[in-house]
């Protein structure tokens, strides 16, 4: 294995700031600590020094009047309160005289005469010991240790966010090397995404062998862009990339890069290509990139200058590398719609995988895949489990079968069961059940006749899906619930399905209206819904007549070409022919589904009393009802005729 650059294996090895080593604040504190004491014992050194070197006999004040008075004296000097004395055989000898008093008064009161004192050297010398130096000194000395203290109180308090400022300009990429066996994704964690795969593969083999490529003068992509609804497995797919090449793997989050200090994100980007072009041969990969990656200039989002910034920085260095710095940058994105045009030219991210929703056995081998370490019971099927979960994604699915494991641990069963794996779905899509959340008589009434009347609506209608369970516990944020699978995965939805799924929507309104004759909130989501829909075939599909084959929106609900929030592209005559057409929609389904009603009422009846009586109907026991009142449960065949 190649060795990687130093700043690269800094990363890896060292310990965050805080956890290990010593904090910044502290360290500063040692040092200024140090500095002191050091110092100090200087200082003290050499008064020790400087005193020592006259380790001499001392005398009494009296003896030195004495000697005085006898003309045996040739000098003395003064060092605060300390006599040095010289006599005139050369000896030398201390003495001390009294603090505070001139020795010149002392020796008067010993009596010396003038004329004995006149033939003495007097000086004067300066203090020099500890505290002389240390009073002198102090005036200087506290107002820096009082400033290094401050300095540091502060450091500490400002450590979280301010001492962050000296590493703003990096990169936050987290790395996975390719040593790392824990961490390590390969294609055999990525089930389904077969052509993804395959594109990919291409990616692999020139980073595991780039010599093979660049010799014949292929070129290739430095930029992939993966798209995909949310828990697709885009980020799976990039790490298994990069664990099947054996290379390095930089991650970041496109919103990482923006802060709140313009040109941040900007040195990010550079500090990120840097790195990964030091660890070469490495993959980029950016999370998220719609962060960044917006279209310029349409002041979407709040026109943010940094952000621009930082997505022309990424141009840049996407520009700038060679392909032969093995480097391959790669971005994942739910909104491919909104990405910036320059992002997707040739040279760039021009190497587009999109990754779907997993079909029926796509789903199983997820299913697989998360079942690896789990115990099963017998009666497991994983097969009719992904019968049950059309449209769920790889994430969905992976937290169906942790809820499942969750449901057996908690009932203390070693062993996940079917049933376990069924109710998990149902958490999945609906969210948890609230068993406590207790409905009133009447509530109780209204929510089984509304929930009755989407399940008659949608047995009756051809193109509905058919319904697979009705409940009235509440889940999440409703009250009850109609559980409707398609018979088959679906990649495309006719008109005629969504005319049956806005009338199977309108079922619990109509029913509230006619039968209880009254209104209440509950529908409200139902009608949200339906008339988005309703909407969506006027101005996205072209399935009204009086439009015409014409898109007045882009996919996102948002106008086409980027324009800005509210900008509209077509007149107000033709928004009023819009609503007018959507009108119509909702009233001709809502036709349909009154009429519906009034003939199947028995069976709505029946069922609704049920409801209320067990709470939930299976699929089961719900077509036994529709048969005994003459409705035909639809069957996959059927529908294989109808479409
Ligand atoms: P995305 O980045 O597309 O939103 P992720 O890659 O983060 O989705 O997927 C989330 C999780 O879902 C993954 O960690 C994995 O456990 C599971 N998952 C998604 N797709 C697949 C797949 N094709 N095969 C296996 N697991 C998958
Ligand atoms: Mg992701
Ligand atoms: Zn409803």
């Amino acid at each position: 294995m190649k060795e990687l650059p130093k700043k690269i294996r800094k990363i890896i090895t060292t310990k965050p700031p805080g956890k290990g080593g010593v904090p910044p604040g502290r360290a500063f504190l040692g040092q200024g600590f140090l500095a002191l004491i050091i110092f100090l014992s200087l200082v003290s050194l050499y008064s020790l020094v400087s005193d020592s070197s006259k380790a001499v006999e001392e005398v009494s004040l009296s003896a030195l009047a004495q000697e005085i008075t006898a003309g045996n004296v040739s000098a003395i000097t003064i060092v605060g309160d300390k006599l040095e004395i010289t006599f005139l055989d050369g000896k030398e000898k201390i003495s001390k005289k009294e603090a505070g008093t001139a020795l010149t008064t002392t020796f008067k009161n010993y009596n010396i005469s003038p004329e004995a004192l006149a033939t003495i050297n007097i000086e004067v010398k300066n203090d020099r010991g500890f505290l002389y130096w240390f009073a002198s000194l102090a005036p200087i000395i506290l107002p820096i240790a009082f400033i290094v203290f401050f300095l540091w109180f502060l450091s500490r308090q400002v450590k979280g966010a301010g001492m962050q400022a000296f590493s703003f300009g990096q990169s936050k990429a987290r790395l996975i090397s390719p040593d790392d066996k824990n961490q390590r994704v390969t294609f055999k964690d990525v089930a389904g995404c077969r052509e993804a795969k395959e594109e990919l593969r291409e990616i692999v083999d020139f980073l595991k062998n780039p010599k093979k490529f660049l010799d014949i003068g292929a070129r290739i992509p430095k930029g992939i862009l993966l798209m995909g609804a949310p828990g697709t497995g885009k980020t799976l797919l990039a790490r298994a990339v990069a664990g099947e090449a054996g290379v390095s793997f930089f991650s970041i989050s496109g919103s990482e890069f923006v802060e709140m200090f313009v040109g941040v994100g900007a040195s990010r980007v550079r500090d990120l290509f840097d790195l990964a072009k030091k660890a070469a041969p490495a993959i980029i990969f950016v999370d998220e990139i719609d962060a960044v990656g917006r279209v310029r200039g349409t002041g979407v989002g709040g026109g943010n200058d940094e952000r621009e910034q930082t997505l022309n920085q990424i141009l840049v260095e996407l520009d700038g590398f060679e392909p032969n710095e093995k480097v391959i940058v790669m971005a994942a994105t739910n909104r491919p719609d909104v990405l910036d045009p320059a992002l997707l030219r040739p040279g760039r991210f021009d190497r587009r995988v999109t990754l779907d929703l997993p079909d029926r056995r796509d789903r199983e081998e997820i299913l697989l895949i998360h079942a690896r370490q789990k115990p099963f019971a017998e009666d497991a099927n994983l097969a009719l489990i992904a019968e049950r979960t059309p449209g769920f994604s790889g994430a969905d699915l992976y937290s169906l079968m942790n809820e499942a494991a969750i449901l057996a641990a908690r009932e203390n069963r070693t062993k996940v069961s079917q049933f376990d794996l069924i109710r998990s779905i149902e958490k999945v899509m609906l969210g948890p059940e609230r068993k406590s959340h207790i409905l009133s008589q009447k509530e109780k009434e209204l929510t089984a006749f509304h929930e009755a009347g989407h399940a008659i609506v949608a047995s009756v209608l051809p193109y509905a899906d058919p319904v697979h369970k009705i409940s009235i516990i509440s889940r999440g944020r409703v009250a009850g619930y109609v559980l409707k699978l398609p018979l088959e995965d679906r990649r495309l939805q006719s008109k005629k399905e969504f005319l049956d799924d806005i009338a199977v929507a309108l079922g619990g309104y109509v029913v509230e209206k006619t039968i209880f004759h009254d209104l209440t909130t509950g529908p409200s989501n139902d009608l949200q819904v339906s008339t988005a829909l309703a909407r969506d075939m006027v101005t996205k599909y072209g399935m009204s007549e009086k439009m015409g084959p014409i898109a007045l929106e882009g996919a996102g609900g948002k106008p086409l070409f980027g324009l800005g929030v509210g900008d509209k592209e077509y007149s107000e005559r033709v928004g009023a022919l819009i609503d007018a057409e959507v009108a119509k929609i909702m009233n001709e389904a809502m036709k349909k589904v009154e009429k519906i009603i009034k003939e199947h009422r028995k069976a709505l009846d029946t069922i609704a009393t049920r409801l209320i009586e067990v709470e939930t109907i299976e699929q089961k026991e719900f077509e036994e009802i529709l048969i005994t009142h003459g409705i035909v449960p639809k069957k996959k065949k059927d529908i294989e005729h109808q479409v």
